[in-house]
């Protein structure tokens, strides 16, 4: 987090978003929930993420927050990231309940910012809370997969799928349209005070679901480090 401050040029910046725990240190595949002050001048880093794995006792889910132990502690293969200032201010609330469409959260801000904005592409970030109702969350196995996953229907064959309930902190980030970047639109991963978190795809109970969340529109899109080869699925 602190090398993708300095890339960016934004020492001390507040990261949030989703992205894949670094198997490097953990071991293992996991969901990687960032919360991060990066360091500055002035101050070291301070890191309030989670990340989210299969327990390996009963293949359920198993939540942890970030804690000393785990020295060094990144992502890997990919990060949706949100960067700001983390100052108070103005923000954009939206709050929403029950759902009528197949379009998730998430994906309804998107889809209404791309009917506005067309070409213009425009990005978000923030936190939502799902205050009432369940999701559909996925959390990716502990082993990497031992041959390639060429499909949608390999790789949702290879990931854990779960349903979680409320109130779960949600950190989207996501983009009304894809300026040529060869980018992931949105992507959103959740945790709970209750042990429970992960991918989010969309909530599992339209009719009681509530959403509350705050927002703020990106002024700057970066793209760091693009594949040179690509594929288009497992995008959800
Ligand atoms: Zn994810």
């Amino acid at each position: 987090m602190n090398i993708i401050a300095k890339e960016i040029e934004f020492p001390g910046a507040f990261i949030l978003g989703a992205g894949a725990a670094p198997f490097q240190t953990l071991g293992i595949n996991a969901e990687f929930m960032p919360i991060v002050q990066t360091k500055s001048d002035h101050k070291p880093a301070v890191n309030g993420s989670y990340f989210a794995q299969i327990n390996p006792e009963d293949g359920g889910c198993l939540l942890e927050k970030y804690s000393k132990k785990y020295n060094d502690f990144g992502f890997a293969l990919l990060a949706n990231l949100f960067a700001s200032e983390g100052q108070s201010g103005k923000v954009i609330e939206i709050k929403a309940k029950g759902r009528t469409g197949e379009y998730n959260f998430v994906t309804c801000m998107r889809k209404t910012l791309e009917k506005h904005y067309g070409d213009k592409p425009v990005g978000m970030g923030g936190t939502f809370v799902v205050q009432n109702g369940k999701v559909k969350v996925h959390i990716m196995p502990p082993e990497f997969s031992s041959c390639p996953l060429t499909s949608d229907e390999d790789v949702n064959n290879w990931l854990h799928f779960f349903e979680i309930k409320a109130p779960l902190v949600c950190q989207p980030v996501f983009v009304s349209r894809d300026p040529g970047f060869d980018l992931r639109l949105e992507h959103t991963h959740c945790f709970s005070h209750h042990g429970e978190g992960g991918h989010y795809h969309y909530d599992t109970t339209p009719e009681t679901v509530e959403y509350l969340g705050h927002f703020l529109p990106a002024e700057i899109l970066y793209r760091i480090d693009k594949p040179k080869e690509t594929h288009t699925f497992g995008r959800d």
